[in-house]
């Protein structure tokens, strides 16, 4: 058995009835079980990027000790481990989303690249004067200003469907927005800034109905519920390793292969190639074509560690556990009355944004460090949303499978004490 099978294998399923095991689930976290100057860690920044499960740490460190090789070139056994490595990686990501075939599984640095891979080879191809891009008002800046870059390029135009002050899109508005101008629809599945999880399949229907593809960015989905790209039909689907416990500086993007082997190449290099000459380079097919030089293989295989892991944790149970941690919280959270949550949306994922009356959102985060937990402050890279909402900033504490009811009545108390100081 592999290592990274033995490691899967010593977790038992920690579904046992209807009660999720989270101190099982913690216990494959060596990074959670740390204490910050004398507190027990309380990790609730999932969404900036999720802790990595000892399953993923040794895989990754197994391919370096035992196959690091270049791939996809080499006769030697070594770069024929590390090349079976790295695609029964893509093998696994495919099936994980539901991919009708390995080669729509495109290795890109992350979300950002995907997206920008997506801006430069689909929208340099389809946009010109006067075309649209349909965004929301909710969107993370990595499914903003590629758009923008796009615009400037190609003299299209960017427009942004509202969303209420619960922070959904509304349908209505979206629906009036699709023209025959708009050559792409780009939508977060999750928001990182509000939690909101969008109708995307429904909104994928009405795009299509009027021949307009649409990206899903599911940076903050995949991690927590079960995605299945053909169910949602998606053309394009974006999302990180590292939110997903798998290793920073690896993600994927998903394109359906008639849509991704028309696009033109978006770096040029080595690997992306069938033959070179001075005179002509004719490219290879995809999803090889989008990956010039030598990918983040080592990454790939922790990508690939982290869906064993997930699967063998199971998702369904996953999203049951942190959407009821998620109640417990916003209930926890509404018993006090200086503290405002951003984003109420009634299909929400495991974000907690908001504010602390009187209390500047880094502080907040400065003074819960020091109880030893962890969360974000700041615009969480969603300006736009943050300006929407009339704040610079929130305070976001964003859950996964290992937290814990505990933790969050952890926080509720660290609150009370940034309370009291700012009162
Ligand atoms: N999209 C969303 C919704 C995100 O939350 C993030 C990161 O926070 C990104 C895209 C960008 O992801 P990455 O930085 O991993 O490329």
């Amino acid at each position: 058995m592999s290592t990274i099978a033995s490691a899967v294998s010593r977790m038992v399923t920690p579904v046992v009835g209807d009660t999720f095991d989270v101190e099982r689930v913690r216990r494959d976290f060596p990074a959670l079980l740390q204490s910050i100057d004398g507190k027990p860690l309380v990790y609730l920044d999932s969404a900036a990027t999720t802790q990595k499960p000892d399953a993923v740490i040794e895989a990754v460190e197994r391919f370096y000790r035992e196959d690091n090789a270049n791939i996809h070139r080499g006769v030697h056994r070594l770069s024929v481990r590390a090349t079976d490595a790295y695609e029964s990686a893509r093998r696994k990501v495919a099936r994980f989303v539901g991919a009708s075939r390995p080669e729509e599984i495109v290795f890109v640095r992350g979300a950002t690249e995907a997206i920008n891979l997506v801006a430069q080879t689909f929208g340099r191809t389809h946009l010109g004067v006067g075309d649209e891009v349909l965004i929301s008002h909710m969107e993370h800046h990595a499914n903003i200003v590629p758009w923008q870059m796009l615009c400037e390029q190609t003299g299209a135009q960017l427009r942004v469907m509202p969303i209420n002050d619960r922070g959904e899109i509304i349908i209505d508005e979206y629906e009036r927005l699709l023209g025959p101008r708009t050559k792409l629809v780009s939508i977060a599945h999750v928001s990182n800034a509000l939690g909101t999880i969008n109708p995307v399949q429904g909104m994928i229907a009405l795009a299509h109905a009027r021949g307009i593809p649409v990206l899903v960015d599911g940076a903050q989905a995949v991690p927590h519920m079960k995605v299945d790209v053909r169910t949602l039909d998606a053309d394009f689907y974006v999302f990180s390793g590292h939110k997903t416990f798998g290793p920073t500086g690896i993600g994927a993007l998903y394109g359906r292969y008639e849509l991704l082997d028309q696009l033109p190449p978006y770096q040029g290099g080595g690997d992306m190639i069938t033959s070179v000459t001075f005179e002509k380079t004719t490219y290879a097919k995809a999803p090889q074509r989008f990956e010039a030089g030598t990918p983040h293989i080592a990454g790939a295989v922790g990508l690939g560690a982290a869906i064993d892991y997930l699967e063998a944790v199971g998702l369904q149970g996953i999203t049951a556990y942190e959407h009821e941690l998620l109640t417990y919280a916003t209930e926890a959270l509404s018993g006090l009355p200086e503290v405002h949550l951003v984003g109420t949306a009634r299909d929400k994922a495991g974000v907690l944004s908001f504010t602390v009356d009187g209390a500047h959102p880094h502080d907040v985060g400065t003074i819960l460090d020091q109880q030893g937990i962890a969360v974000r402050a700041g615009h969480h890279c969603a300006q736009p949303v943050m300006e929407r909402f009339g704040v610079p900033a929130t305070v976001r504490a964003s859950l996964a499978f290992y937290n814990t009811r505990e933790e969050i009545d952890v926080l509720v108390r660290g609150l009370r004490g940034v309370i009291e100081v700012f009162r």
